[in-house]
């Protein structure tokens, strides 16, 4: 029905939908790609150590402290990193400082369901272009003439990451817009691209500390680029929230960098249960890309992804499944502990088997 008087100018957008927050302690939670592990004891001692006085002042403006030590983690400089309230802040400032083009901007068909919310809240125009048939992406159709590219390397919620070789491919046939690639889950599998940072300055990698740092409650992102592209970040940060990052999260996301062995630890322990989950549904009749994070990405022969999720669901385990064309009949998976792993490969068994 058509809107009528002051609602006419209500905005109208379709927001994302985030995985189901379980309301019972005792839920299986493996629908939002959260860490298996809780972050480094580092972060919890920070925390207890923070002196709550501080709070009374505003946080470091820019996020000095944490940023020079991600400078210094990543080899760049203090002014190539922007930190965020999250990767999704992150993302939302990239949008904003770079998407300005009236031509579309190019991203996945079936890829972060954020980036088509962004564009209808900044009006930002897009055109979206298919996966090949196995959900990898063709650089090849990502020569057209564009308003700037952004993608998620691994992809989500495919799991499969983009070889380099092939992002130099597109890197090169589109040096006069902005790339964006976002790096959320390269931590669990895939090359990275901040080596090519100096060669592409035309070039955005976004991460976060959501995933391999386990810090999705604290709302940490940051993204690295050439000095000047960050300081167009900047800008667009001061013009709507000059303080994104609390006094709180700098501390602790500092001791999570710290702590790099922790980290190396968690990820391979995380690698090894994939490959071991991987290897268990392809063997109760699942297809299951090929996971270079911390997610699978999974189709049955028999059962549909809807059936699964909600017999699943039923018994506490939650999964994702998305009621969207291509991805239906696909489960995305967040690893878990092996011991959430093995009780969920036993529900899956009297389901299938
Ligand atoms: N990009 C991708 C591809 C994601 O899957 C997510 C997680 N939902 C994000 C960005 C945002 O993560 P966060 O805001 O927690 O850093």
């Amino acid at each position: 029905m058509e809107k009528q008087g002051f609602r006419k100018n209500l905005i109208n957008i379709e927001p994302y939908v985030a995985g189901e927050q379980p309301k019972t302690a005792d839920i299986i939670k493996l629908n939002a790609n959260e860490n298996a592990y809780p972050p480094s004891p580092g972060v919890q001692k920070a925390i207890s150590a923070f002196d709550a006085e501080k709070l009374r002042l505003y946080p470091d403006f820019s996020s000095e402290p944490l940023k020079s030590k991600l400078a210094e983690y990543y080899g760049l400089k203090p002014s190539q990193v922007f930190v965020g309230n999250g990767s999704d802040d992150v993302l939302a400032a990239a949008f904003r400082a770079f998407f300005n083009s009236d031509r579309p901007i190019l991203y996945p068909d079936v890829t972060y369901s954020f980036y088509p919310v962004w564009c209808d809240i900044l009006k930002i125009p897009y055109k979206t272009l298919p996966l090949k048939e196995d959900f990898t992406m063709n650089v090849n159709d990502y020569t057209q003439p564009n308003g700037g590219i952004i993608f998620p390397n691994p992809n989500a919620p495919t799991s499969i990451a983009l070889d380099k070789s092939e992002i130099k491919k597109l890197l090169d046939a589109n040096r006069d817009v902005i790339v964006v690639i976002d790096e959320t889950y390269i931590d669990f599998g895939g090359e990275s691209c901040i080596d090519l940072l100096p060669e592409y300055e035309n070039l955005v990698i976004t991460r976060t500390f959501s995933k391999s740092r386990s810090l999705a409650g604290m709302r940490l992102g940051f993204a690295m680029a050439s000095e000047e592209l960050i300081s167009y970040m900047n800008a667009v940060k001061d013009s709507y929230n000059s303080y994104p990052v609390d006094a709180v999260a700098i501390a602790a996301g500092c001791a999570a960098v710290d702590d790099d062995k922790y980290f190396k630890d968690t990820i391979a322990k995380i690698v090894s249960t994939r490959d071991r989950l991987t290897k268990a549904l392809e063997d109760m009749g699942f297809t299951v890309a090929k996971s270079s994070a911390n997610f699978l990405f999974a189709s049955h022969n028999k059962y549909t992804a809807k059936e699964i999720f909600s017999y699943l669901r039923d018994k506490g385990i939650f999964v994702r499944f998305f009621d969207k064309p291509r991805i239906d009949n696909f489960l995305r998976i967040t690893v878990g502990t092996d011991e959430q792993t093995d009780k969920m490969i036993s529900a899956i068994k009297e389901l299938v088997v």
